[in-house]
């Protein structure tokens, strides 16, 4: 409703359903020619969000780069930056959307903006789901990591905050920027008390003005925005009172620059114009305040004091014509009159009153006059309060358009504040939760220590029971980049993982992190597969969906990518997912070359650690006593000895009849474990990078190349010319292949 935000982003197919998990947007407006692409068209039915389909004439890009400068009021669409003709088509459609749909209230567009690709830290939407960052995968928002870092206090700031949440960056330099705003209020509380403080009574100026440039607002938007503004001026002194050397960080500094240029002369107006209390809408009246219109004072006073003005009209006459008992009255038949005793009445047909007093009655002894002062002075007061109603909703209208004036510069404070708000309050979260600074560079570094789970360590806290166990996680070295985790259910596997992609994403967005220290070298994309749930609105099983979400990270992870896996390969038979866990970590550690977290119960990988020089085995640690097994959630090096399978069941209050008789089987079955020979099976296995090289392997990107040349292929639009280059094309990719 207030975001006028009117950007562009160019996305493909791979990417486009993390963009839309990202942007979380309620319309999708689209050419329907796209929905012969069959992958987009899946992706946006999958998306689930409100799709609005429009005939492909509407993006043409020639007719949109007219309807932009029309709107936009330029000659020439490339002032605002160098836009493609594709994206032109796109904000041309949809601005065509927009007039169709908003007809008469259209909003206020902001100026068209780029958008970089890829300008942040890429995470897919299954790993934002699964990461819970902004809502638990049950849907609530209470849980999630947003809930617990969320320190703001105005709803912009909240915004803004989970905006970021959405969105961090991968850019070490404006990563340094937003903790240096944090760092900043770190070494002055009071400055950081006193801001928040005020941000407490601070208006919703964004909502405000989305409201009022709609066409939706009423007077108390109008003293939002500026209560707002005032507020902001207060703001923008603390900044100044408080640093007396200047030496704000870059981006407070910026923000400050941005609220000093506050526009004065509005606060003032509205000052002058609005009455301390106000109605709802406009068309209740009574908003404007006295002294502010001398015409709508006039017509108030009209209407509020009629009685007062006829007196006062009465006692003028009476003295003018030296007539004392000249009254005048009202009747509902001829309305106002003046009335003087018949004997009187020849005094005011006399030559000096005669043109002035115009003779309307005589009735027994009296004699009623009117004049054209009181005729008119009737009429005004008959239609007073329409009048002053009148003038205070073009009053209104006044002020909408002086607020409309300074919308940019409205829009650019709000923002400004919000940010302030945000860094603040993760100022205020890394003191009251012992969060540090992380050091975020270059290198390819993943060293947490004494790294705990956000929202865990929450729980824990608020429940008053056992503290969180803060663990290390170290990834930066090249023979430990790979971490494999081995431990029994409950050890706090997961735990582990998800803190540690916490953590990046946190430092990422610009935040403390929670830990004793970090040193994290800039990720590109983050990937997890973790937590399984069927995807049963898309008619996938718990397999699938695993299956897809390992595939599209072993297709796109790069070395500089954080990539979490945990139990890949349970919902299928035990040799089945071995198998693919196996092969697997030996791709994330040949080609994807990326840093790993791997969590898995296939004791049988800890032998890999053998052969693959970047792969470490961590454990979390357990005691076992009188048959229990106590969890102490430490992770170190090594390998799990047992799963204690039994012994969780037996926490979870399997019938004793049950656990034992699982013991028993368990005992036989490990007797006959040789069948299975994990040792000799490592060293019989090739090793990876050899199978990749020989010739088989090698076939195989070229056919899907093939597949995918045939796959984007549209022979109805293509010519007999181009069909045959494309057969030729196809050949030679044959023969390749060959
Ligand atoms: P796993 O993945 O190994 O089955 P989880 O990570 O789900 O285990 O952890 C199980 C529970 O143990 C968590 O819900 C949490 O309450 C607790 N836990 C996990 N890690 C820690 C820790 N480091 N400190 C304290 N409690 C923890």
């Amino acid at each position: 409703l207030f975001r006028s935000e009117f950007s562009v982003l160019l996305t493909d197919h791979k990417r486009l359903a993390a963009e839309l998990a990202r942007l979380e947007p309620r319309e999708i407006v689209f050419s329907d020619s796209l929905r012969s692409d069959k992958a987009i068209d899946g992706i946006l039915e999958a998306s689930g969000i409100a799709l609005s389909p429009q005939p492909a004439s509407r993006f043409d890009s020639t007719a949109a780069d007219k309807r932009l400068r029309d709107h936009f009021g330029v000659l020439a669409f490339d002032g605002f930056g160098a836009f493609s003709r594709a994206e032109i088509a796109s904000l041309g459609g949809l601005l065509d959307y927009i007039l169709l749909t908003q007809v008469g209230k259209v909003p206020h567009l902001r100026i068209p903006r780029k958008e970089e690709g890829q300008a942040g830290l890429q995470i897919d939407a299954a790993t934002r789901a699964n990461l819970e960052l902004t809502r638990k995968l049950s849907g609530e928002k209470e849980g999630s990591l947003l809930s617990v870092i969320d320190f703001t206090v105005t709803a912009a700031g909240a915004r803004l905050l989970a905006n970021r949440l959405g969105q961090p960056l991968n850019q070490v330099a404006a990563i340094e920027a937003r903790l240096d705003e944090v760092s900043h209020f770190e070494a002055m509380p009071e400055l950081k008390d006193n801001l928040r403080h005020r941000l407490q009574s601070m208006p919703d100026l964004e909502r405000a003005l989305g409201r009022l440039t709609l066409g939706r607002g009423g007077p108390r938007d109008l003293a939002a925005i500026r209560d707002g503004l005032k507020c902001a001026e207060t703001i923008g002194d603390l900044l100044d009172i408080n640093n007396p050397l200047n030496q704000l960080p870059a981006n407070l500094a910026a923000a400050r620059n941005i609220i000093k240029n506050l526009p004065h002369h509005l606060v003032q107006r509205l000052d002058e114009g609005l009455s301390d209390s106000l109605p709802i809408l406009a068309r209740d009246g009574n908003f404007v305040r006295r002294g502010f219109s001398a015409d709508l004072d006039s017509a108030r006073t009209l209407r509020d004091d009629t009685r007062q003005v006829i007196a006062d009209l009465q006692t003028r006459y009476a003295e003018t014509v030296g007539i004392k008992n000249l009254k005048i009255r009202h009747n509902n038949m001829i309305g106002y009159f003046i009335e003087v005793a018949t004997p009187n009445a020849a005094a005011l047909s006399d030559e000096k009153f005669e043109a002035q007093f115009i003779h309307r009655q005589t009735i027994a002894n009296t004699t009623r006059f009117t004049t054209l002062e009181l005729s008119q002075l009737e009429q005004r007061i008959a239609s007073a309060a329409e009048r002053a109603l009148a003038i205070e909703l073009e009053a209104f209208n006044g002020f909408v358009e002086n607020v409309g004036a300074e919308r940019e510069n409205i829009s650019n404070i709000a923002a400004a504040l919000a940010a302030l708000d945000v860094a603040s309050a993760l100022c205020e979260l890394a003191q009251s939760s012992r969060y540090v600074r992380p050091i975020v560079d270059h290198t390819r570094s993943f060293k947490i220590d004494g790294g705990r789970h956000p929202v865990v360590e929450r729980v824990l806290e608020k429940r008053g029971e056992s503290a969180f166990i803060a663990n290390e996680c170290d990834l930066s070295a090249q023979n430990h980049r790979l971490w494999l985790l081995t431990g029994p259910n409950m050890a706090g596997k997961s735990t582990f993982l998800r803190q540690n992609a916490l953590i990046a994403i946190l430092a990422q967005m610009g935040s403390y992190v929670p830990a004793r220290s970090a040193h994290i070298g800039v990720v590109d994309r983050l990937f997890s597969r973790v937590g399984a749930a069927d995807d049963l609105a898309r008619g996938r099983s718990t397999f699938m969906v695993e299956m897809v979400e390992t595939a599209a990270i072993l297709n796109q992870a790069t070395e500089h990518s954080l990539v979490i896996l945990d139990e890949i390969g349970r919902g299928t038979s035990t040799f089945d997912g071995l198998s693919i866990a196996w092969a697997t970590v030996e791709h994330l550690h040949e080609t994807n070359r990326c840093r790993a977290l791997f969590a898995t119960h296939y004791h049988e990988l800890t032998t890999l650690a053998a052969r693959l020089d970047g792969l470490h085995n961590a454990t979390v640690k357990v005691r076992e006593w009188k048959g229990d097994v106590i969890f102490l959630h430490e992770v170190t090096s090594g390998v799990a000895d047992r799963s204690y399978g039994i012994q969780v069941a037996k926490l979870a209050g399997l019938p004793q009849a049950v656990t034992e008789r699982a013991a028993t089987i368990l005992s036989q079955l490990e007797k006959s474990e040789q069948a299975f020979k994990r040792k000799t099976l490592v060293d019989d296995l090739p090793l990876f990078s050899a199978l990749q090289s020989s010739p088989s392997a090698s076939s195989q990107p070229k056919n899907d190349e093939i597949r995918e040349m045939l796959a984007s292929a549209r022979p109805d639009e293509l010519s007999p010319r181009d069909a045959l280059a494309f057969l030729y094309a196809l050949k030679a990719k044959a023969t390749e292949a060959q």
